[in-house]
Parts: C-alpha cells; structure tokens; sequence
C-alpha cells in the first residue's frame, strides 16, 4: 500500500490501529516530494526534518498508551500566507521573503496542539492576489495534470500538493475564490467556511472583510476532519464568530432526498466552457434523480459582483500593505531619506500586480472618489447578500459551475489582469455575501482536465455543502481522480 495514496481518514484509521507509525506516513510523503515536486513547485519552504521531529513525537506518545486526536500523525501542507512561528512565512512575496513570524497563527496553533507533522509551506499568488500562481514573486505552480497548465490560485501550491499526493491535507485562504478555484482547477473538494468561522488570526490580510481560512483535500470527509478541528470562536480574531460547531463528519448512507437545489442561471452561463456546465448539470440530474427538489435561480446582482469586489479588496489591501514600509519588518532597500527608503522598498519589495490593486484601492478610497467607488460597491454588497437571502428562502443550497473554464495555460492571462479577474467570476458573490461555498469535483474534460461545481449554503451550514459533496463523489461515475504527472523528458509519475 503507498501511504502517500491514501486519504487523510485512511491515515488516521491506520494511525489509529497502529498499524502504520507517523514517522513511516510523514517519510512516505517526504519521498513524493523529492520525485514529484521539481517539476510542479508546490512549495515555498520545505520542512521534512520539522515533519519528522513532530512524527516522532506523536510516536512515542501513542506508544506511551495516551489518548491521541483522529488526525495526530497525520501530516499537512499551509499556504505561506499563514503565520509559522519560527519559521518563514513569505506571502510569496520579497517584502516578506526573510520574515519569521514570533507568533503562530490559531489554525497553526492547533495543528501543533494536534501533533499534526507540518510538510512546507505552500506557494501562491504573492500577497493572494491572483487566480493562477503566476503571480508569486519566487515562481509559478504548475498544474500536474497538465505541466502547461495554471492551477489556479491563490491557493494554487497546497491544491497542487494534496492532487500529487505530496500532502493528504493543506490549508488555503479564500478572499473571492482562492481555495475554491484551484481546488475545482486541480480536481479536489476546497471549502470556503462561513466568514467568522475560522479564525484568521495570524493570515496575513488581504482584504479582512472577505479573507477566511479552508482546507482543501481529496475528499468531503477530509475536510470535514479539518474543519471540526479549525472551526470555532477565537478571542484573538474579533471577527471570528462564537455560533456553536456542528460535527461536520460526511456519513457515507446520506441521502439528498428533500434537498432543494437551486441552479444558479448566471453560473451555468452560455459563455462558459459547454463541458463544464454539462457535467455540473449532470450532477443535478444525479440529485435530482436521488429525490432532491431542482430548480432554476436567478441571483440579479451577480452582473456586479466583480466590480463591487475589484473595489472593496483593493480598498482593504492598499491599507493593509501599507504597513510593509520596510521600517518594522520585512525588506528594507535603505535610501538617502525617510521617503526614498518607502518608496524604494515598495517599489522593489511589490510585484507589479500588488502595486495595481495598492493603486485601484488608495484611489478609491481616496477623497471625493470614496462616495462613487468605495460606498457605492459597499452598497452593491448589502443588495448581492439579499439576493443570496432571497434565494436561501427557497432553497437549501445553490449549485452552478466552480470556474467558466478547464485550467488554462501558463501565460495565457498574465498580460491582461481583466481576464485573469474574471476567472473567478463564480466564486465572488459568495465571498462578498459571507457564506459558505464549497468547491466539488464533478467531471474531466475531453483534455484530461478536471472539471468543478460549486455549491453554496445558508451561513454556518458547511456540514450540509460537505454532506451533499459526499454524496456526489460516492455515486460519481468517472476516473482518474488523481493525475499521472506527465515528464517533460518522458514517463510519469
Ligand atoms: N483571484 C481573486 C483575486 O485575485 C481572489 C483571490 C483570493 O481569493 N485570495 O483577488
């Protein structure tokens, strides 16, 4: 059995009967690594001997007869925009490329708590912007079904490790699509929790108001593993939020029976990839055969929802970077004076698309601009969250497409960020409404590619997105589910 193969419920079975050690699981995964990562990049910083230290801990304490967690010993990758006390946490950025945070992030803090073997940090889009990895300041990710391929991002290092199986488990951040886009581009099941529902302290901001932490991994009920363990209140986030948490675990003899499902029109759109929008459709008629209620939706709004969002997350970021002034942390250029040294570190420490949205948002924040831009897209906001309130009072949960399209190829879109911003244009109306969203997979293209549906609930109700997620891997009817990497020089992995 190759144990970089299994999934993390597997693992934890496994851990659990002792019929496999931490040490061995980790050292399985370490190996992956080393075949298969030089040619996708997944990582910004490995970290095998720390994987391995905390294996062996977690060990010798179930050798000692303690009372472990289901997911002690199981091994994890995190996005490098999550704080790794002691240890670098880069945002794919050179402002940040020395930086070692003195302090965990919360979600950090419990996969420690967990004796949960941390293998990497993960590479993404430099600061979270960006739909592709393409736009980390180190290099791009590539998409191990296809190497020519984005995918996706901003999480698009942790989709690509748990796809290789070079990770059972990782974290994502999703501001307006981030763990959803590349979980659907890479052929996993990423969630999006209700925001407030994972702490974020210690993510590094984006955009506050939008930006929440989620797993992504192979299957529903791995997530679900990871959400019973990262949800909940947390004194240290003030936006965190202190509704009780539900058992999230995917029972395997759930039925849809009674679901009412509602299809939202402009997310299985004419423009879209014809494949996509048949094989989310084909998972409809799958519910629908098995007793859900189906019908259509219309969420009016949704024609905004890009422009509100290209506001409102520049307007946060431009005041959450500002504090990257290369006076308390992070890259100094130096300078002769106080203003040459800011201006010197932001130009060089920023990649130009940081710059572009630093710029979009000082603008419309700015006075005499605020009213029409930023206020105005506030307003839109309050009006797609009704749309969402209005539809969630007939329906339990809203389907459509992941993403318009298959991944696309490297490059494609670097020259125009309009066409890379609307890459996502599924994925922001939820963000902006604040509720949970999940990404499914649901097909493979003619090419080989994976295809997603994305499914959206009422806040907090993440264990029914998993629970229908669950539901649609047991009874789907297509392979592979993981990639054969093909090798430029020939073979795969
Ligand atoms: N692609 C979107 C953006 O560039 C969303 C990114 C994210 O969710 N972090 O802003």
């Amino acid at each position: 059995m190759k144990l970089y193969e299994q999934t993390a419920a597997n693992l934890s079975m496994l851990l659990q009967k002792k019929e496999v050690s931490s040490v061995e699981v980790v050292q399985s995964f370490l190996d992956r690594i080393e075949l298969v990562e030089p040619y996708v990049k997944s990582f910004i910083t490995h970290t095998p001997a720390m994987a391995l230290d905390m294996a062996n801990a977690v060990d010798n304490r179930r050798v000692g007869g303690e009372k472990l967690h289901p997911l002690a010993g199981v091994p994890i990758a995190v996005k490098d925009n999550i704080s790794t006390q002691g240890l670098r946490t880069t945002c794919a950025s050179r402002v940040l490329e020395n930086y070692i945070p003195p302090y965990d992030a919360t979600v950090v803090e419990t996969i420690r708590r967990l004796g949960m073997p941390l293998l990497g940090k993960t590479n993404m889009d430099e600061f979270a912007m960006g739909s592709s990895t393409e736009n980390s300041a180190f290099y791009p990710t590539r998409n191990p079904w296809d190497l020519e391929r984005v995918p996706g991002g901003s999480s698009g290092g942790s989709a690509v490790a748990v796809s290789t199986g070079m990770a059972p488990l990782a974290l994502g951040s999703d501001t307006g699509g981030s763990i959803r886009q590349p979980a659907s581009l890479c052929g996993l099941t990423g969630l999006r929790p209700t925001y407030g529902r994972v702490s974020r302290y210690g993510l590094i901001a984006f955009a506050s108001s939008l930006d929440q932490i989620g797993p992504l991994s192979l299957t529903a009920q791995d997530s679900a593993m990871l959400m019973n363990v990262i949800s909940g209140y947390d004194s240290l986030d003030s936006t965190s939020l202190s509704e009780a948490v539900h058992d999230y675990t995917v029972h395997p003899e759930e039925d849809v029976k009674k679901l009412r499902v509602g299809v939202i029109k402009q997310n299985v759109s004419e423009s879209f990839d014809p494949q996509i929008t048949a094989a989310v459709m084909k998972s409809v008629a799958l519910l629908k055969d098995n007793g859900a209620d189906v019908d259509d939706v219309s969420l009016p709004l949704t024609d905004y929802g890009l422009g509100a969002y290209y506001l409102i997350a520049p307007s946060e970021a431009s005041s959450n970077l500002g504090r990257y002034d290369g006076v308390r942390y992070g890259y100094n250029s130096g300078g002769d004076n106080i203003e040459a040294m800011f201006s010197a570190t932001r130009g060089r420490g920023f990649g130009p698309e940081v710059k572009r949205r630093i710029m979009i948002g000082t603008y419309a924040l700015s006075a005499g601009y605020y009213d029409a831009y930023y206020l105005q897209a506030m307003k839109v906001r309050t009006l797609i969250r009704r749309d969402y309130e209005t539809a969630f009072k007939r329906f339990d949960i809203l389907v459509g497409a992941t993403t318009p399209t298959p991944a696309f190829k490297i490059g494609e879109k670097t020259e125009d960020p309009l066409q890379m911003y609307l890459s996502d244009i599924c994925n922001i109306t939820d963000a902006l409404a604040g509720v949970p969203s999940l990404s499914v997979p649901c097909g493979i293209s003619s090419d080989g590619l994976p295809l997603g549906m994305q499914l959206a609930a009422p806040p907090f109700r993440e264990g029914l997105l998993l629970k229908v997620a669950g539901f649609l891997e047991q009874n789907r009817d297509y392979l592979p589910l993981r990639p054969r990497v093909k090798l430029p020089e020939g073979g795969e992995v």
